[in-house]
């Protein structure tokens, strides 16, 4: 009698079903093991980094060779934030995560890699569209402007009186809407790498105390105190005057913005380890913690700030120009009791 095999199909176990999983997904992946070695990659990591599994799987990161895109993602800190890494052309985000057994034990690190080049493009092609049409703004407005100047610049006998206040307010408007439109402008910059500074000897004390001036009338208008206290002495630095100001303008514009009424924004300046330090402290809406890491970013506005005229983009061109003079900016808040906003900025500035 002739005997039947049945036939059985052996189940594949979990591993190979999960390597099978990573090896299709569509971004790029790689596991590092408990040891920093890389223990597995996947077909769509590879293309992206240029690579294969033979040569670089069972190597630790530091015995990769140095410049290789491998290496270069695989050397990014982007547990916190995903961080963008160009390769031969393309943009690639990289974010990074802890792997842990269900014990709570640590076994590797996986780092997952998206392709973000069309995006990107796509991006840039916007952001010079807004550039363009922003730049072709600026034409009408200076002639409205230069309108306004003549027609304050007029005697008594063509322009009434009552009228002169009106005047005054079109003249601050036009400004605010020309330093808006500076604002976008310098963000797009910013990005194509055009944002330049032009660095002259400048007396900062003195331009400091210009903006504060110049805020003074905004202040009391929304009823807020505007103090300052500048140090004398301050030298005279080598840096971009035009520039500088209007980080001091976004500054104090901002606290005085964001003080409600019988608020104080108080603006000191001070001399220590050769270097220019200016702050701006008011006792306004104050920043949440959980935003105060993104408050820099281009775009970011907190909740609180709605309601409020802005772009988003003042703190960012800020942080760009401080720290086109090798300096540094930070910002300490708590909600409902202000914020203080610091720059320090060497002396030897260049
Ligand atoms: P904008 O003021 O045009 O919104 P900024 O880039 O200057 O843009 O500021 C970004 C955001 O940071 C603001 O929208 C606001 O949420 C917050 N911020 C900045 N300065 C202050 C301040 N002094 N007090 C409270 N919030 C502030």
């Amino acid at each position: 009698m002739q005997k039947t095999v049945a036939h059985q199909k052996t189940a594949p176990d979990m591993a190979s079903i999960a390597e099978s999983i990573i090896a299709s997904q569509s971004t790029g992946i790689i596991y590092l093991d408990g040891d920093g070695r890389i223990a597995l990659i996947n077909a769509r990591a590879e293309a992206m980094l240029h690579t294969s599994a033979g040569d670089v799987t069972g190597k630790r990161v530091d015995m990769l060779p140095l410049r290789t895109p491998v290496y270069r993602v695989l050397s990014e800190n982007c547990r916190e934030m995903p961080v963008e890494v160009s390769v031969n052309g393309a943009v690639l985000t990289a974010r990074s995560a802890e792997v842990r057994i269900p014990s709570g034990e640590l076994s590797g690190e996986i780092y997952e890699l998206f392709d973000v080049t069309e995006e990107k493009k796509e991006k840039r092609h916007r952001e010079e569209i807004v550039a363009m049409m922003t730049h072709d703004l600026k034409s009408p407005l200076t002639v409205l402007m230069g309108y306004v100047q003549a027609l304050r610049n007029e005697d008594g006998a063509k322009v009434h009186v009552s009228l002169l206040p009106c005047l005054d307010e079109m003249d601050r408007s036009s400004l605010k809407l020309l330093a808006m439109i500076e604002d976008v402008l310098d963000a797009y910059r910013l990005e194509v790498g055009l944002l330049q500074t032009t660095c002259s000897w400048c007396d900062l004390s003195a331009i400091l105390e210009a903006c504060c001036h110049d805020m003074a009338r905004e202040a009391s208008s929304r009823g807020v105190r505007l103090t300052h206290d500048i140090e004398s002495g301050i030298p005279a630095m080598n840096v971009d005057g035009n520039q500088l100001s209007r980080v001091f303008a976004n500054l104090i514009g901002n606290a005085v913005k964001f003080t409600p009424r019988k608020g104080q924004v108080t603006v000191n300046a001070w001399l220590g380890d050769e270097k220019l330090h200016v702050s701006v402290t008011d006792t306004g809406i104050g920043i949440p913690q959980k935003d105060l890491p993104r408050i820099f970013n281009k775009y970011f506005r907190s909740k609180g700030a709605n309601g409020f005229r802005g772009t988003g983009l003042g703190l960012t061109i800020s942080k760009a120009i401080v720290e086109a003079h090798g300096g540094a900016i930070a910002v300490e808040s708590a909600v409902g009791e202000g914020s203080c906003f610091t720059i320090v900025i060497p002396c030897s500035a260049a």
